[in-house]
């Protein structure tokens, strides 16, 4: 087990002294908090809750509930992944022990949930009792040719609202379980991704208020929660001022913007951009080092923007930039509380953090 001991631990100390930013960390296991934790991680900046639906046994009941012809058959497959969601939930607030958790509602490209190749699809059709023509024909009608660009994140909770509705009633109904049982606070940070709207998230932020009523309804129990979003897309960078009368967070999913606002898929940048960067056409890789003359733009710009409507919006930043030392002191600057990084560079990152403020 990792463990901060000896003089890196006293380093570590003096580095907390100093730093004003927070950390947090990248994680979505109970395991990967519990290490995270140890790294001296204060909290979750970003749960990605698609890696939990792709465990093989649930993989199935996915297929299900992404291929069903109707809401009737989404919810019906919805149901079996309630209870799981549920327990993975628990199983995360348990080990952050009140730390603030920031779990995003789903966000895959859809391709990576439809089955591939006959041995798939004639599975899904024993579960299903649906011909494999008929499944086959299914995924064709969601198939898509740029799925990064496509049908995922909140566009998915738009047009399958049951979805996003499982999935918060599975963070609540944990919530106030772990809340009783150990009679601390559980504060979930529920964060919707990819918007580019105020409305996509007026709407699903009614969702989430909704169910979030439901369920302290149904337990006699209720926990205090924010609804958030992530700013990746330029638009919603620019449209920051916005969105910030429906989030009570932002947390800045640089991978993303990155990919947008260059126009470079975060996939297949490697086939060039180490050309570019020996050829200085960029400092360094726009998708390890925030690229701070464009990308970062938006990043202060839309910090600055969500400040100017509601002064007190928490702002943080979960993107693989989070964990790299130059991204961290420009997010020193930009007045970010906090960062949030993978397990193993949340030393780095808390480093990096107290260099940065000593710096100023
Ligand atoms: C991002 O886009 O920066 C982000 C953190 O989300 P993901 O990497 O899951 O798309
Ligand atoms: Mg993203």
């Amino acid at each position: 087990e990792p463990e901060l001991a000896g003089d890196f631990g006293i380093l570590m100390e003096w580095a907390d002294q100093h730093r004003r930013m927070k950390v947090r960390t990248n994680a979505e296991t109970p395991d990967d908090c519990r290490m995270a934790r140890q790294f001296g991680a204060e909290g979750i900046g970003l749960c990605r809750t698609e890696h939990m639906f792709f465990d093989a046994a649930r993989i199935s009941a996915v297929r299900q509930m992404i291929l069903a012809e109707d809401e009737k058959g989404r919810r019906a497959a919805l149901a079996k992944l309630l209870p799981e969601q549920r327990a993975d939930f628990k199983g995360i607030f348990e080990v952050m022990a009140g730390l603030p958790c920031t779990i995003r509602l789903l966000d895959p490209p859809l391709h990576e949930f439809l089955p591939h190749g006959d041995a798939e699809f004639e599975e899904l059709a024993n579960a299903t009792g649906y011909g494999v023509d008929h499944l086959k024909r299914r995924a064709g009608e969601l198939h898509e040719f740029n799925p990064m660009l496509g049908h995922r994140g909140c566009r998915l909770g738009i047009t399958y609202p049951e979805i996003y509705e499982m999935q918060a009633r599975a963070i609540f109904e944990a919530a106030c379980e772990v809340a009783s049982e150990s009679g601390e606070s559980v504060v979930p940070e529920i964060m919707i991704p990819l918007v580019a709207t105020k409305r996509e998230l007026e709407l699903l932020k009614a969702l989430v208020d909704r169910v979030a009523q439901e369920v302290f309804a149904d337990t006699g129990t209720s926990v205090d929660y924010l609804v958030g979003t992530m700013i990746e897309l330029p638009r919603a960078a620019l449209m920051a001022g916005e969105i910030a009368e429906e989030a009570s967070f932002f947390s800045f999913g640089t991978n993303d913007l990155t990919q947008t606002t260059l126009g470079v898929s975060r996939d297949d940048a490697g086939r060039f951009l180490n050309a570019y960067v020996d050829k200085g056409i960029f400092a360094r890789d726009p998708f390890v080092s925030l690229d701070i003359d464009g990308v970062g733009q938006l990043v202060s710009l839309a910090a600055e923007r969500g400040r100017a409507t509601r002064p007190d919006i928490k702002l943080g930043i979960c993107g693989e930039h989070g964990g790299d030392p130059a991204s961290i002191r420009f997010c020193e600057q930009t007045g970010l509380d906090y960062v949030s990084a993978s397990p193993y560079r949340v030393p780095i990152a808390r480093l990096a953090a107290a260099q940065a403020a000593l710096k100023d």
